[in-house]
């Protein structure tokens, strides 16, 4: 049976979060998706999997409310479900970015250029691209040249920006993030702190990748996901790099796994002979923990 996965989002009001992820579990729930859908006062963050055709009716219920008539959906086949449950939460944003002073990117963002043009801007000189998602996200695959933030969650990089880029406000930004909706609300944030040339990927990497023309060009590496596929491909122009590197050894990698030490579980790219090597450890203290789950599943203890 064909599979898809949906990405989706949208900024805007919703008036009681609370009914509407209740009533939004139950039809998920009927028409039988999984995934991780969040939901606040500021709008919606989905990504969902189903069969195509609980997708699509999925898809046709959002566009009949009129909040979400224009709602994009980033639609990708796939094997089967990508999600093991269906979780519906309500939350305080719908990216956590806990800026001091909250922001609408409904009426502070930066310019969305599509792909094509977010492309043939990359190529300008004197141009900073800079990428808005986490580290470990960032080593496995991103766009050649790209600055990489040394933040381990989104909310660190407004701090990030603050300390490592205030001498770049008059360069041209260019950001992006998997779907954009991190950037929509970074964008906003680097616009109000006086950054005056901001431009955002419209649809992110994974619009980017299926973009005909653009077909994921300058993309080096694969694409990390929030999901059990933890990543996919981008560039689709024939041209190959391995961007991803193992943990210990140095040598060219894109698995990934989670540290052995269930206190620790920082993403890890790690080749097999690591793996066993190290116990599936990021470091000696975490390979001699007491809980360390390789040890466990390998009744090394
Ligand atoms: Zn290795
Ligand atoms: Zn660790």
């Amino acid at each position: 049976m064909d599979y898809q996965v949906l990405l989706y989002y949208k900024y805007i009001e919703i008036d009681d979060p609370q009914a509407f992820r209740d009533a939004h579990f139950e039809i998920c729930t009927e028409l039988g998706l999984k995934g991780r859908i969040l939901v606040a006062t500021e709008g919606i963050n989905g990504t969902v999997s189903g069969t195509v055709e609980q997708t699509e009716k999925y898809m046709d219920f959002m566009r009949t409310d009129t909040r979400f008539s224009d709602i994009i959906f980033k639609i990708e086949k796939s094997e089967g479900h990508a999600f093991k449950k269906l979780k519906v939460k309500v939350k305080p944003e719908i990216v956590n970015l806990s800026l001091e002073e909250d922001l609408n990117p409904n009426q502070i963002t930066g310019k969305h250029l599509p792909p094509k043009e977010f492309l043939k801007t990359m190529q300008q000189e004197d141009v900073i691209i800079l990428d808005a998602r986490n580290t470990y996200e960032y080593d496995l695959g991103h766009f050649r040249g790209a600055i990489r933030p040394d933040i381990e969650t989104f909310r660190e990089l407004p701090k990030w920006v603050e300390e490592n880029l205030s001498e770049y406000k008059d360069k041209k930004i260019l950001t992006y993030c998997t779907g954009g909706i991190r950037c929509e609300k970074f964008s906003g944030f680097l616009v109000k702190e006086g950054f005056k040339d901001v431009s955002q990927l419209e649809g992110g990497i994974i619009t980017y990748g299926y973009d005909p023309e653009a077909k994921g060009a300058l993309w080096d590496g694969k694409c990390y996901v929030f999901d059990e596929r933890i990543s996919v491909p981008v560039n689709r122009t024939g041209e190959k790099r391995i961007v991803g590197k193992c943990h210990h050894c140095g040598k060219p990698e894109e698995r990934y796994v989670k540290c052995g030490n269930p206190e620790c579980n920082k993403h890890l790219l790690l080749c097999e002979d690591c793996e066993h090597e190290h116990y599936r450890a990021c470091s000696q203290e975490c390979k001699e923990h007491p809980h360390n789950r390789y040890v466990k599943e390998h009744q090394l203890a």
